[in-house]
């Protein structure tokens, strides 16, 4: 019970209860391409062809879901989807 955040009862309508301590990071592009360039880095995952053409060259990540980076596709610049040209 020491960590416990429970307040005693007649605090409860002056203050809202405290917020989880624990650290969650929120999912963002920035980080996700962050994890995807270490883990390149570290050889832990290779850069593929692109998935539309095979293109082996100039082919970069697209990550669909910052909370899932490694659920990524290699697209190249002509084919990373939502990009205009
Ligand atoms: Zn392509």
């Amino acid at each position: 019970m020491r960590h416990s955040h429970a307040r005693p009862r007649r605090y409860r309508n002056l203050w809202p209860p405290a917020p989880p301590k624990t650290f969650q990071p929120t999912p963002s592009m920035e980080r996700a391409r962050l994890a995807v360039a270490v883990a390149l880095r570290d050889g832990r995952i290779e850069r593929g062809p692109c998935e539309t053409c095979g293109v082996a060259e100039g082919v970069e990540a697209h990550i669909p879901d910052p909370a899932q980076p490694f659920a990524l596709s290699w697209r190249c610049p002509l084919h990373v989807p939502g990009v205009q040209h």
